[in-house]
């Protein structure tokens, strides 16, 4: 396994951001008695070696959401939590290694990553039902979840209050993916973005499955106050399926929608 895939950032003393090639980010957080691991990626590499490598506690794995980019390799852990409205049969076909191998990008191709790189199949990884308000109790560190429905429908975001930080997965993200297969109507998204500002704006930090991993509490009023505009330009759903950028696609933050899913 090639493990040069991982680049580890150090948000705090117990608290990591792990990026694959560029990718995707999944986070590792440390308690005093248990480690939680929020997200998995896509499974380039050997992520329990690496794990290894930055904590002697016990691992629990928990995802988002379940498209292939943050539970790809779940095949590689005991088990991961899983939101249980996303343990079914779609979900699992799109983490087939088929799927998952589609996952690879430009980037990661310029870096020498093939499909050759992702192994190991969904079948055998163990999917966990996670229930929305479910808690991890780390030792000395307490991380609660909530559901964001909208870019997918069992969406979950992390909270840790004691150290002001929420994880988010694709639920806020640099280009808001709102155009995927089977994502929820744009409208659906509205009451999740804005709990998230909500929080962004009281001062706690919000990372995300994609790019550096930071989304400012300014780019989160904006998605929304795009995401509005979006609603009250088009007042009823378009009859053919396609994919739309508002304001456009140059734009940092634009939010990426299917003007056939907006209610
Ligand atoms: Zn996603
Ligand atoms: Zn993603």
């Amino acid at each position: 396994m090639n493990q040069s895939v991982y680049t580890v950032e150090k948000l705090n003393e117990t608290t990591f951001r792990i990026d694959e090639c560029g990718r995707d980010n999944c986070y590792l957080l440390l308690g005093e008695e248990r480690a939680l691991l929020i997200d998995c990626s896509i499974g380039t590499g050997e992520l329990p070696t690496l794990l290894r490598a930055l904590t002697d506690l016990p691992v629990t794995v928990a995802a988002t959401h379940a498209h292939g980019d943050h539970v790809g390799a779940g095949h590689q852990f005991d088990a991961v939590y899983v939101p249980e409205e996303e343990i079914t049969l779609n979900f699992r076909i799109q983490n087939l290694r088929h799927f998952r191998r589609k996952l690879i990008s430009n980037t990661m191709r310029k870096q020498g990553i093939t499909e050759k790189n992702i192994t190991g199949s969904v079948l055998h990884a163990k999917w966990l039902p996670m229930e929305d308000g479910k808690v991890f109790d780390l030792g000395g560190r307490v991380v609660r979840t909530f559901r964001t429905p909208g870019h997918t429908q069992g969406g979950t975001c992390f909270l840790d209050e004691g150290q002001r930080m929420l994880f988010v997965g694709d639920a806020v993200c640099p280009v808001l993916p709102m155009q995927i297969y089977r994502c929820m109507p744009l409208s659906a998204w509205l009451p999740g973005g804005e709990r998230i500002y909500a929080l962004a704006k009281q001062g706690v930090q919000v990372f995300c499955g994609h790019g550096d991993g930071r989304i400012s509490a300014e780019l989160l009023r904006q998605q929304i106050a795009w995401v509005q505009e979006i609603l009250q330009a088009h007042p009823k759903n378009e009859k053919k399926h396609s994919r739309a950028y508002y304001p456009e696609f140059s734009v940092q933050g634009c939010v990426t929608y299917d003007p056939a899913n907006l209610y």
